[in-house]
């Protein structure tokens, strides 16, 4: 529904397929599954496919409904289900639809060795527990899983990891020793690296490479931005001004009073609250631009506001714009530096924009 509110989110398709073209220059000699779960990681699922269709290898996500509305849009390409089946009727639509699946336990071999057919290859990829330990095979596991995968018929594997701190100081290499090990002497395709590995390893992208957040032109690193490699964000956050207060120094602002001006402030309230999805956590001193100019919010963001420092900027005042993140009208502010701020991870912010947000489409 689109409503008066002043609050927006902007998508720019064009800036999803710039980064997905960046991805597949990180990783040239692999194929790239654009991962658009979660709703695209916000930015709408179909919106992120439609700007890739005619580019991506193949897209990636979670729900089997997700995969079957995919392809009855008309996507040919090869589609990944990242965490395999969720019971019987997945299986079934898996050999109906021609899907790919993860793999990450017996029971979902088993389920899709049942429906298997031998005039239909199942394309499965093996996910295997290299230290994450979250989801897949191990070296106990890994015997009954070869094992089930006897009982298809026609069978295309793959073998997958998922790295836990590719971002981080500990990096891939110790994963990878252990996928190695694990995977034996397999010399078929193996599906490594998400963005962070896409970005910073090079021998961690294996055959089919699985970038997620750099589609949507944020980095997957603290200490390293967006821009720094080029990526181009594909959701704003904008809004307007709707309440402009003149307070004394002492007074505070906001529920709790968690803030208090030590001068005479001019304060600006905007229409963005954490109902919209901007995070409750950002403290005061998040950055934000109003008309043009970056400043910082203060004190506790409402369920329907927030508020900002509005001292410096004098010409700002009501319906004044406001950029949230992203590139907008009010100014830049990259999202990883409002996660940060808020203790939190691009990805989260993304996910979180909530329904009630009108979305338009550059
Ligand atoms: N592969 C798998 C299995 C994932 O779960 C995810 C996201 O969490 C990705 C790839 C993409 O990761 P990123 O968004 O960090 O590129």
């Amino acid at each position: 529904m689109k409503t008066s509110r002043p609050i927006r989110a902007r998508i720019r398709p064009a800036a999803i397929l710039a980064n997905y073209r960046s991805a597949k220059a990180c990783a040239p000699d692999a194929w790239a599954w654009a991962v658009v779960k979660a709703d695209a990681y916000g930015h709408g699922q179909l919106r992120a496919v439609e700007a890739l269709r005619h580019e991506a290898d193949g897209f990636a996500l979670l729900e089997c409904e997700n995969a079957v509305l995919l392809r009855e849009h008309g996507v040919r390409q090869p589609i990944l289900l990242l965490e395999g089946i969720f019971g019987e009727a997945d299986a079934r639509r898996v050999v109906d639809y021609g899907l790919h699946s993860a793999v990450h336990c017996r029971e979902q071999i088993e389920m899709l060795a049942a429906h298997a057919r031998a005039d239909r290859p199942l394309s499965l990829y093996l996910k295997i527990n290299s230290g994450m330990n979250r989801l897949g095979f191990d070296a106990a596991t890994l015997p009954q899983a070869w094992e089930s995968l006897k009982k298809i018929p026609a069978l295309n594997l793959t073998l997958m990891t998922h790295f836990a701190e590719a971002d981080g100081a500990r990096g891939v290499l110790w994963q990878l020793e252990r996928f190695k090990a694990l995977a034996g002497d397999w010399h078929g395709p193996v599906s490594l690296g998400n963005s962070a590995a896409i970005l910073r390893h090079p021998l961690a992208h294996g055959d089919w490479v699985r970038p997620g957040i750099m589609l949507y032109g944020a980095s997957p690193f603290a200490d390293q931005s967006a821009a720094e490699f080029g990526l181009q964000p594909a959701m704003s956050l904008e809004s307007r001004i709707i309440g402009v207060q003149s307070i004394a120094a002492g007074e505070r602002v906001g529920y709790g009073g968690t803030f208090t001006a030590e001068q005479p402030m001019r304060i600006g309230i905007v229409a963005c609250g954490y109902a919209d999805g901007y995070p409750r956590s950002a403290p005061s001193g998040t950055p934000i631009a109003v008309a043009g100019k970056l400043t910082r919010t203060v004190g506790r963001v409402s369920m329907d506001m927030l508020a900002c420092d509005l001292t410096d900027i004098p010409d700002a005042g009501i319906d004044s714009p406001v950029t949230l993140w992203g590139p907008g009208e009010a100014g830049h502010v990259p999202a990883d530096a409002v996660a940060a701020a808020a203790g939190t991870i691009s990805y989260e912010l993304f996910c979180a924009v909530a329904p009630r947000v009108p979305v338009t489409v550059d």
